[in-house]
């Protein structure tokens, strides 16, 4: 058993074989999936995630603005998402928010206070929190520790690709850490090694498909099915076998959300 905590299933790269990308998932073992609705809030995009969901007993949806357009965000924009999450049950998780200083799509200012207004949301609706963090360990940790301190939900940093500092300041938090395909690349020996010192426990997993799609498949559309390569890589940090981190990492998956995962 296998879970993709974060994919993105329900964009335009999809729409053509969507079916078939879902089946082959479920053919290899990924028995949950968490499509992370994200674009422009005034658009449909997340009325179109959680669609999705509804639709699909093994995919859960969540809602949240992404930092990159975090200068979209508004009280309309806020109300929409709000509307969404209290309407739909298959609505598991606010996110993704958080904070990206390596593309600056949006002002630095925008994102902090975009970011800590929805986390506050999702207090309110006593959602989990999904976390994009990118070039912003110190604020993102900051802004967590002001807004969650002692919130027992807590959340997960996805597509980890901090510190090992900032994973067990966010472990401390109750959050969960999880990887995707680029701590298989050829490169990131740091991540493994902040991956390998890491308790299992506290992990997951996700593809955060279509990007970043793991070895030896880089260059290609990635997809759910292939969350078991960043499964098998982390088997080989822990010296465990495939099917045990599939499990592990499932289990937490389902502590986290509240879910059951197969
Ligand atoms: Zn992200
Ligand atoms: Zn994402």
């Amino acid at each position: 058993m296998f879970v993709d905590s974060h994919c993105h299933i329900d964009g335009a790269e999809y729409d053509a074989d969507r079916d078939d990308v879902i089946n082959r998932a479920r053919d290899t073992g990924v028995t949950t999936m968490l499509n992370v609705g994200t674009g422009d809030p005034h658009s449909d995009a997340f009325e179109r995630a959680v669609e999705l969901a509804e639709k699909h007993t093994d995919i859960y949806a969540a809602v949240g603005v992404h930092p990159h357009d975090a200068k979209l965000f508004d009280g309309r924009a806020e109300q929409r998402l709000l509307d969404l999450a209290k309407q739909s049950r298959r609505v598991i998780a606010w996110g993704e928010i958080g904070l990206d200083y390596h593309y600056d799509h949006s002002p630095r200012d925008v994102q902090r206070e975009v970011f800590g207004r929805q986390l506050r949301l999702a207090r309110s609706l006593n959602l989990p929190v999904i976390v994009h963090s990118r070039e912003a360990d110190d604020d993102t940790i900051a802004i967590l520790r002001e807004a969650l301190a002692d919130y027992e939900r807590g959340g997960v940093l996805h597509c980890f690709g901090g510190s090992l500092e900032m994973a067990t300041s966010a472990i401390d938090l109750g959050f969960f850490i999880s990887f995707a395909g680029n701590l298989t690349f050829k490169k990131p020996e740091d991540l493994r090694s902040i991956a390998r010192q890491l308790p299992l426990d506290r992990l997951l997993i996700e593809t955060d498909c279509p990007y970043l799609t793991p070895v030896p498949f880089r260059g290609k559309r990635n997809e759910p099915a292939r969350v078991v390569e960043t499964a098998q890589c982390l088997a080989e940090l822990h010296g465990k076998e495939l099917e045990e981190v599939g499990h592990i990492t499932g289990e937490n998956f389902g502590k986290l959300f509240r879910v059951a995962t197969r």
